[in-house]
């Protein structure tokens, strides 16, 4: 799966598998992990990166990102993936998908071509592993930072043919519920392996419920563009809440959910089913200031993306920070912050036989952190992508 073809051997290494923390050696050969263990025993394969007890973790994965160091998803272009893939490296993600925002049929169309490309043929850092489509079948009540102009029913024609542009490398689609024609939307995805996720929706719990039944199991930025939770109403939330059949996604910033609310996701769906993400804008990696997303304004300020309407408007959060946040915030242990950050997204979207972890047989993607969670190197498919001067 990886693009990378690399070997190399990671020594002295404080390894994250993340389900234990363990001194020990990795080696990877033509991008493959062929080894975890102790030091005694491991072949030796390419070229040494002593880690010098630094934490080596699985590559990060972050499921939801709009942008990065000046490239914008939107821009349909493999440049603008190319500048993603270099900015997320810095920070230990080894493989992204790529979010669409609400659009016209035909800029969407464009937006998968340029996806597919940057797939197929590789980028210089994190890999691309195909598409998050994020609308346009969404509530315009919950509409967030969309633009409300191109948001629309749930058309089958429309994702076939975006199906049949991309194949497996439609990942992940995120609708609301309760817009017409999504149960059938939800249904046909399920059929084409699609991890279908609810967002920017007011679904009542009821209409949330069945939507997890007609084959929903993923629920996009928990608490942000769905209704509150009501008592008499859990609403879209509380069903992300209760149901564990869904996996839930947390932007972990402490800003886009209040610390306690983002602590509540954490008693309830544990370390096993939270999945972080970033739902980073292109002003990610850049200076604070004035940026465009989606055609709409946004202003950067202290770490907070808002539209001038005072809303937020996606992160400039990175994986490594909603990693330290994850055990800052919410006290998570690191091989679980870890878990939230690598594992739990690779299962969320079906992509944990090749990725998530340190284990034999999968791509040969890994992050090196310092005891504070500072990137000092990140590897894809045996490749060192980035390494900290
Ligand atoms: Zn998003």
């Amino acid at each position: 799966m990886s693009v990378h073809k690399h070997s190399i051997t990671i020594v002295n290494g404080q390894l994250v598998t993340p389900f234990q923390v363990m001194e020990g050696t990795v080696v990877i050969e033509d991008g493959i992990i062929v080894y975890v263990g102790p030091k005694d025993g491991a072949p030796e394969v390419g070229p040494v990166f002593d880690a010098q007890g630094a934490y080596v973790t699985p590559g990060l994965i972050d499921i939801h990102v709009h942008g990065a160091g000046g490239g914008d998803v939107m821009d349909g272009t493999v440049e603008s993936l190319e500048k993603m893939s270099e900015t997320f490296s810095r920070y230990g993600t080894t493989a992204f998908l790529p979010a669409t925002v609400t659009a016209s049929q035909s800029e969407l169309r464009r937006i998968a071509g340029a996806v597919k490309r940057a797939a197929q043929e590789g980028t210089s850092g994190a890999q691309v592993m195909g598409l998050h489509l994020e609308g346009p079948f969404i509530n315009e009540e919950k509409k967030g930072a969309q633009n409300p102009k191109y948001i629309r029913p749930a058309s089958l024609e429309e994702l076939k043919e975006i199906q049949g542009e991309l194949g497996p490398l439609l990942k992940l689609v995120t609708l609301a519920p309760e817009v017409e024609g999504a149960l059938s939307a939800i249904r046909q995805l399920r059929s084409w392996g699609i991890t279908v996720s609810l967002g920017h929706s007011d679904a009542s719990y009821d209409q949330a419920m069945e939507a997890y039944l007609w084959g929903a199991s993923h629920i996009c930025h928990t608490f942000n563009g769905m209704r509150g939770l009501h008592h008499r109403e859990p609403g879209l939330a509380g069903a992300a809440l209760v149901c564990d059949g869904f996996s839930a996604e947390l932007i972990c910033d402490g800003i886009h959910v209040h610390p306690a609310a983002m602590q509540l996701v954490y008693r309830a769906k544990g370390p096993e089913r939270i999945v972080l993400i970033t739902d980073t804008i292109s002003a990610m990696g850049l200076p604070e200031g004035r940026y465009e997303l989606g055609g709409l304004e946004v202003e950067v300020v202290d770490g907070a993306a808002r539209l001038m309407s005072g809303n937020l408007a996606g992160s400039t959060l990175s994986m490594a920070r909603a990693v330290k946040n994850a055990m800052c915030m919410l006290g998570a242990s690191l091989p679980e912050a870890i878990r939230m950050a690598s594992l739990n997204p690779a299962q969320a979207v079906n992509m944990d036989r090749c990725k998530g972890s340190l284990v034999v047989g999968k791509d040969g993607d890994a992050a090196i952190f310092d005891h504070d969670l500072n990137t000092l190197a990140t590897i894809v498919g045996g490749k060192v992508v980035y390494q900290r001067d």
